[in-house]
């Protein structure tokens, strides 16, 4: 069955092209204008929440959907709402995409956080993720680029196993310090991100994990042409 998503979005100029965009890939789109109207709605499997909308702030719908339900929301923001990103980030919401955006690259977060919550519902992850390139390998704690097999210190190999548990999914800096150091761990935060450079230099690809500032770390390898540049 077909990804049903609301679209909460004042902006007809982006609404419309994104629902025919979307449609394109297969999704179903209920578009709403306001956020009492989002409140309101079917959430779907997906919102993806403008945050600034007429009738009210659209951190406020997040906070309200957050409330009652555990749907994936993806925040669509424009330049400038840096800071209600983050808030969004840490009230519940999934991912988020910076104005402008490509409709492929919506649709390719919209599939991720969806898996993830359908995933959440089922079981855990197969043991080895490979994206094209990148082979890791849970059980065995190996990891490959092509064929060459990159060494890896334990503290580097968990926390690259972290983030290819949802492929694409933000990590903030504090959840990875809680799962691959210690919960409530209050150390050096320098520490993450001398790990995180050892494991860029390890795999040989240093843009395969992004850095949101402010934010945290995701995993992004680039497996083929067809991926937008
Ligand atoms: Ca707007």
């Amino acid at each position: 069955m077909g990804i049903q998503v609301l679209l909460i979005e004042d902006d007809e100029t982006i609404a419309e092209p994104l629902t025919e965009g979307l449609a394109h890939f297969g999704l179903t789109v209920d578009h709403v204008t306001t956020g009492a109207e989002g409140l309101r709605r079917p959430y779907g499997d997906v919102v993806l929440l403008d945050l600034g909308l007429p009738d009210m702030d659209g951190i406020d719908v997040c906070r309200g959907i957050r409330q009652v339900s555990d749907v994936p929301i993806v925040i669509l923001s424009a330049r400038g709402e840096e800071a209600d990103r983050v808030l969004g980030l840490e009230l519940g919401a999934d991912d988020y995409l910076a104005k402008p955006f490509s409709v492929r690259e919506l649709v390719a977060r919209v599939r991720a956080v969806t898996r993830r919550t359908q995933r959440t519902q089922e079981a855990a992850p197969e043991p080895v993720y490979e994206p094209g390139p990148l082979a890791v390998d849970r059980r065995t704690r190996q990891v490959w680029v092509g064929e060459v097999q990159v060494p890896l210190t334990p503290k580097e190999f968990e926390l690259l196993a972290l983030l290819t548990e949802d492929p694409g999914a933000v990590y903030s800096r504090q959840q990875i310090l809680d799962r691959v150091w210690d919960p409530h761990y209050e150390g050096p935060t320098k520490t993450l991100d001398v790990h995180v450079a050892a494991l860029r230099r390890k795999l040989g690809h240093p843009a395969w994990i992004q850095t949101l500032r402010g934010v945290g770390f995701r995993l992004a390898v680039h497996t083929g042409p067809s991926e937008p540049t």
